[in-house]
């Protein structure tokens, strides 16, 4: 069942995400070769506490970090690690979500460490890109599929495989509510559900550089590409309103997107 947010969980919707998109671009700067993805992990959950938050990744179904740390090949839920350095030319997918008053965000963005190749750097903005084609799809009257339909035309575009297993879903008081959303289109699924003012949704395309197939890690949490090549993920959350897509997770990284299609 896909739940209707009110004006006020609206509102505090927007608070959360807010708060999250301040914890991207709190951490940023950490981000560099010689870092540990458990240092970043301390360092988000001290800010977000700081700020009257939670970290609703820690203890989700035993995950024991605040953030999920993925780094190249590994593609979502690494575990935050001292013994995982960040080298140049890495690239680094933070994953998180916070809980403030009762409500959630959850965001994703891959950066680059240091300096990267210019492949890699194509890689990193052909997912952003399929994450704002999609978003623009989120609007009431289009069907859930749309959004979907939408990541894969970016990924073909650039020559890129999809991610079948994984994709975005609901958000509310929960981190995962109903719908699931598919992070590749199919004809066969049909448009899927309306879309309407109040849902508020996590989209999250996850491109492959090489092919879609994964294999999970020995950690029990990991999810990496089979042939090693390099994956990234980016995510936001958004809420449907009457007017269209709102982010609720902006940081300087949305800010800088959302300059381009400024109506
Ligand atoms: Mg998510």
């Amino acid at each position: 069942m896909i739940i209707l947010k009110s004006q006020s969980e609206i509102a505090r919707m927007k608070e959360a995400g807010k708060l999250l998109g301040q914890t991207f671009d709190f951490i940023k700067p950490y981000i560099v070769p010689g870092v540990s993805t458990l240092e970043l992990d301390r360092l988000v959950e001290k800010f977000l506490r700081s700020h009257g938050a939670r970290p609703s990744f820690k203890n989700y179904e035993g995950f024991r970090g605040s953030i999920c740390a993925s780094v190249n090949e590994v593609l979502i839920h690494g575990i935050p690690s001292s013994r995982v350095i960040l080298k140049e030319g890495d690239i680094l997918t933070i994953d998180m979500g916070d809980i403030l008053h009762n409500y959630q965000g959850d965001a994703a963005r891959t950066y680059p460490v240091g300096k990267v190749s210019d492949e890699t750097a194509r890689l990193i903005q052909a997912t952003e890109e399929a994450f704002y084609n999609a978003m623009s799809k989120a609007v009431p009257g289009n069907h859930l599929f749309d959004i979907s339909s939408a990541i894969s035309e970016t990924a073909t575009k650039y020559g890129y495989e999809l991610v079948k297993e994984y994709g975005g879903h609901g958000i509310g008081r929960e981190m995962h509510e109903d719908p699931f959303i598919p992070n590749f289109g199919d004809p066969s699924m049909g448009r899927g559900p309306l879309l309407r003012a109040g849902m508020c949704i996590a989209i999250e395309p996850m491109l492959m550089q090489g092919t879609d197939a994964i294999i999970n890690l020995n950690d029990g949490w990991g999810v990496a590409s089979a042939d090693g090549k390099l994956t990234c993920h980016y995510e936001n959350t958004i809420v449907i309103e009457e007017d269209g897509p709102h982010i609720t997770t902006v940081d300087e990284n949305v800010k800088g997107h959302l300059l381009n299609v400024e109506r």
